[in-house]
């Protein structure tokens, strides 16, 4: 897609055309479309997860099979980066070995910012720190359109540690363009202080519960609470977790969407993750057309500077030959 983006950090990086024609040709594959890309060279794409990953690693991996295109795993764990390599060097490295796109997750927020002006490779944000994952959203909105039909007017309200999700953070980007009504709910401490247009707050879960179309769950995010802000989260099923009870309190019937993975028990119960209001499969489903519409966008974005900088190697930096 001409103009797309070849460093996609966040959902602030793509206009709503863009997302617009993403979701057109995410339905489309999803429909038997058949692959558009590569035409004229192999794609090569390579993921690199710095944090662990079922859904998101999987997805993409899937993805670039069904694109036609080859997989590489690059495990940080194993590579120079342990050396003392800095990322940038590592990703020219993979630049120079021929890879289109390298998909990346990091705990480090805003990791990826650094290599906007300069990329040295196609890079899509798998996920960094609790700032942002794109890809995640995208798939959401697929599945929310679906699930709910025309969005405008349509509360969805996310329930649990929204200040730590970086899923949050994106969908906080993308759902009010087409008209959600975003509704975070959680304890005081897992509500973030920022406050953004078409996205409420609120710590009344009942009301919540009562003024929604949709519910979305998310686990808490133990490992982005500093020591200070440990809670004890024993009594959380009980106070802010969803269950069938809850639900016929409030006579309430709702879809249950959820990025995974999922804590049973804690933010939902067994018979809720077992009952057809479960909707985590589907954008599981959803999330490999998604995730194959955004590569071959990128991939075919024209974008002929990706590594340019490096590739001047013709510089005389000792200064002109006497
Ligand atoms: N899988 C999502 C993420 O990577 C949600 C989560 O981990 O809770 O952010």
């Amino acid at each position: 897609m001409n103009g797309f983006p070849s460093i996609l950090e966040s959902i602030q990086d793509l206009t709503k055309p863009q997302i617009d024609a993403l979701l057109e040709r995410a339905n489309a594959l999803k429909n038997r479309a058949p692959a558009r890309l590569p035409l004229d060279k192999s794609l090569y794409v390579a993921t690199s997860f710095l944090e662990h990953s079922t859904r998101t690693k999987f997805s993409f991996a899937s993805a670039i099979k069904r694109l036609g295109g080859n997989h590489i795993d690059f495990q940080a764990e194993n590579s120079s980066l342990k050396k003392g390599e800095s990322l940038e060097q590592t990703l020219l490295t993979l630049y120079y070995q021929g890879i289109d796109i390298c998909i990346i997750r990091t705990n480090e927020s805003h990791l990826l910012d650094q290599f906007k002006d300069n990329p040295p490779i196609k890079i899509i944000n798998g996920g960094d720190g609790s700032n942002q994952h794109p890809t995640q959203a995208l798939l959401d909105l697929m599945t929310f359109i679906e699930v709910l039909g025309s969005l405008k007017g349509k509360r969805i309200t996310i329930i649990g540690d929204c200040e730590h999700s970086r899923v949050t953070h994106s969908l906080i980007e993308l759902l009010p363009q087409y008209g959600v009504e975003l509704c975070l709910c959680g304890p005081e401490s897992f509500l973030p202080d920022t406050q953004a247009e078409g996205v409420t707050h609120t710590s009344d879960l009942d009301w919540a519960l009562e003024n929604t179309d949709a519910i979305y769950l998310l686990r808490i995010q133990l490992e982005r609470h500093d020591q200070s802000d440990q809670r004890d989260n024993s009594g959380y099923h009980e106070s802010w977790g969803i269950n069938l009870s809850k639900l016929k309190k409030h006579n309430v019937t709702l879809p249950i969407f959820h990025p995974g993975p999922a804590n049973i028990g804690v933010e939902i119960s067994q018979e809720l993750v077992d009952s057809n209001l479960w909707m985590a499969h589907h954008q599981v489903r959803n999330s490999v057309y998604m995730r194959m519409a955004i590569i071959e966008a990128m991939v075919g974005n024209g974008d002929n500077k990706v590594g340019a900088q490096y590739r001047d190697l013709s510089k005389n930096i000792l200064g002109e030959d006497k």
